[in-house]
């Protein structure tokens, strides 16, 4: 894969342009990945194969590499990680670690059932597509591109906020666009996507 900063575009081997549908897919496949791999870490804890520490740090560890996996897809590879990149994920991170610290506190104290934990851990993997859109709009940004356009699709399952960051068919300046994921309860599970354009 090859990536145009100028475009925002990766091709493939024989040149053709991977459509965004793809690239989203990816994320898709990679917050499924990380969902197993937690619900494992959450069946040891159950099973007793690991303690709550254990189950903390593997999760932590899980979180980042995905994360870092997305922040590089946004920036069109790992080496365009920047510092600004690395700040942004680091943020979204420590958000995570915080809440996830929280849990382990209320699984400790016995507030947490079997049940509850398998359900609930699953849902730190919902960050991920946040940590890709966050990219993608600095490293546009970073390359270049002033305005933007972030569309809803309408038959995807969408929040109660997604409506509202729609630019309804328009491009307006980069930084008026809320990329998707972030304020926004569905986290940037939807189908929500920006084209982002150099002026
Ligand atoms: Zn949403
Ligand atoms: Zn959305």
């Amino acid at each position: 894969m090859e990536y145009n900063p100028r475009t925002g575009q990766y091709r493939d081997d024989n040149g053709k342009v991977i459509p965004k549908t793809q690239i989203l897919d990816t994320i898709e496949q990679e917050r499924r990945i990380l969902e197993r791999k937690i619900e494992a870490h959450s069946q040891n804890l159950i099973s007793n194969s690991i303690d709550e520490f254990e189950w903390e740090r593997r999760i932590k560890r899980d979180l980042k590499e995905s994360h870092l996996k997305m922040v590089a897809l946004g920036a069109g590879g790992k080496d365009n990680i920047s510092q600004r990149h690395r700040g942004q994920v680091g943020a979204a991170l420590r958000q995570e670690y915080n809440a996830l610290f929280d849990f382990r506190k209320k699984r400790q104290a016995g507030e947490i059932s079997d049940r509850q934990l398998v359900a609930r851990s699953k849902f730190y993997s919902r960050s991920l597509s946040q940590s890709y859109h966050r990219s993608e709009q600095l490293t546009r940004a970073q390359n270049g591109a002033t305005l933007a356009k972030r569309t809803l699709d309408p038959t995807a399952k969408h929040c109660p906020e997604c409506p509202g960051y729609s630019t309804r068919g328009k491009f307006v300046p980069i930084q008026n666009v809320v990329p998707p994921g972030t304020r926004c309860s569905c986290r940037g599970n939807c189908k929500c996507t920006v084209v982002y354009r150099v002026a």
